[in-house]
């Protein structure tokens, strides 16, 4: 490197820093960031800013590439910087750029919603789209509580979902998530949330090794649930095939066979939230799919588009769909950005390139070399199980692996957000850890990463876990 471009080159980082700087206070002083505490921005901890991306990879605002081993937010399926994505999206802008779902049709919702029906399971055959997950949720449920009434069973308003699950945060959404810390502060919420245990098998010690005993006692909290509030009561239980929250917990053998003959025998619905573990997260379209039930609604968004643009769809089978076909029945629900024509025409290109490319055959082709990897974790003492399955993947921390003694309050604290998180960052590599439910990190990457990724993934977090380990 010659002296001029030495120097030309330290002029170049130096606006990059002050650039950085200024844009990191403008963030500080009128963005409002999701779920971030604020106050902990300042000149020594600026705000994170990412510019661009390319592939399995992000940069920031400095240069500095990060492989983004969450996807965004379980949402970059097929990696950053598509233009394929980006024509799909102009095409459509410069085609019809808005109109909405309220009495009309355009023919990209038209082609989604029939490509969608294609690979949902059984007869789910009918899509409500909304802008994303949380809207999906919502509408899932109102669209169970009036379909109840449709069927004149008036009684029918309440939901039932798993501890600590997170299904979204509007109001209604927010009452079937779990998280308490979430929901306090926006009490009281909706009337008529019941709570049953998660399938977290690794701190199921009542039933020791036995997937199977724990299957059957796990579903079987649903029904008891059911019984204890009346199942006349009950519209509808949601559950994710995979639970994020907590850090993935899959279900034991049987478990959805099981808790499907449950809503059958009381007639209560059974919805999928897959706005996680859809599209191919899981290797399959859906995640229901890959556990092999056939729900009675599926709620879905991120992966859908890769994050290309926002949408979400409650995919409804022909039994709920069927009374509203009748009379003049309607669903008196609408969202005007729902279905907006550039986010369904991304989607169907998204769509398009899973299948030109087999996304779903390499995340099925490659998730036994990820697991055995990742397994590799257990020979340091602060990992306590690894659980997951397809490129969604959850580490649960523990102090010991014999006891499984997890860590509390301030040292889960310390521990996750004092050391894990930025000294992860710090080497390039964006994933969560997360302590909604005992101190997990979580792995979920773009759908498009291979073995390369996947041990840079797995060797940095083998030699920062190895140093908390120092540390502690
Ligand atoms: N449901 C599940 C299972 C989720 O993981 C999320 C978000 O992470 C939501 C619903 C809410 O989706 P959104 O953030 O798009 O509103």
């Amino acid at each position: 490197m010659t002296t001029t471009e030495q120097y030309t080159d330290g002029m170049a980082s130096n606006m990059l820093d002050d650039e950085t700087h200024s844009m990191s206070e403008r963030a500080r002083r009128h963005l409002w960031m999701h779920f971030s505490s604020m106050s902990n921005y300042s000149d020594e901890f600026e705000v994170p800013i990412m510019v661009r991306g390319e592939g399995a990879y992000v940069y920031d605002s400095r240069g500095k590439r990060y492989l983004d081993g969450l996807s965004g937010l379980f949402t970059s399926q097929l990696g950053h910087g598509r233009t394929d994505l980006a024509e799909a999206a102009a095409h459509q802008a410069g085609q019809l750029g808005y109109f909405p779902l309220w009495t009309y049709a355009h023919p990209p919702a038209i082609d989604l919603a029939e490509r969608i029906a294609g690979i949902a399971p059984g007869d789910l055959n009918r899509v409500f789209f909304t802008t994303g997950g949380s809207e999906a949720v919502e509408s899932a449920w109102k669209l169970a509580r009036q379909y109840h009434r449709l069927m004149g069973d008036h009684g029918r308003y309440k939901v039932i979902s798993r501890d600590i699950a997170y299904h979204g945060t509007t109001m209604g959404a927010l009452t079937i998530t779990s998280v308490i810390p979430y929901r306090t502060p926006f009490e009281p919420l909706v009337p008529g949330a019941i709570k049953v245990p998660n399938t977290n098998f690794y701190r199921a010690r009542e039933h020791g090794d036995d997937a199977t005993d724990f299957s059957v006692w796990s579903a079987d909290q649903i029904e008891d649930a059911l019984l204890r509030e009346g199942p006349e009561t009950v519209a509808a239980v949601f559950l994710e095939p995979v639970q994020n929250a907590g850090g993935c917990f899959t279900p034991p053998p049987g478990y959805f066979q099981r808790v499907r003959e449950i809503c059958d025998r009381y007639g209560v619905l059974l919805v999928s939230d897959e706005v996680i573990c859809a599209f191919g997260r899981l290797g399959e379209w859906f995640g229901s799919t890959k556990y092999d039930y056939v729900p009675d609604m599926i709620t879905c968004a991120k992966g859908l588009t890769s994050g290309y643009a926002p949408l979400g769809a409650l995919i409804v089978n022909d039994k709920v769909a069927a009374p509203f076909f009748e009379q003049n029945n309607t669903f008196l629900h609408g969202i005007t950005f729902a279905g907006h024509p550039v986010s369904c025409a991304v989607a169907l290109k998204n769509i398009q390139i899973f299948e030109d490319e087999k996304i779903l055959e390499h995340v099925r082709g490659k998730e036994g070399y990820f697991k055995e990897r990742l397994e590799s974790l257990l020979d340091l003492p602060i990992v306590g199980d690894i659980r997951g399955t397809g490129y969604f993947w959850g580490i649960e921390l523990v102090r010991d692996q014999g006891s499984k003694e997890t860590f509390h309050g301030e040292d889960a604290e310390r521990l996750l957000r004092g050391f894990l998180s930025p000294e992860l960052f710090r080497r390039g590599l964006i994933c969560r850890s997360d302590d909604r439910g005992d101190p997990v990190v979580q792995i979920a990457p773009p759908l498009i990463c291979d073995t390369e990724e996947i041990d840079f993934i797995v060797d940095t977090l083998h030699s920062v876990l190895a140093e908390a380990t120092n540390h502690l």
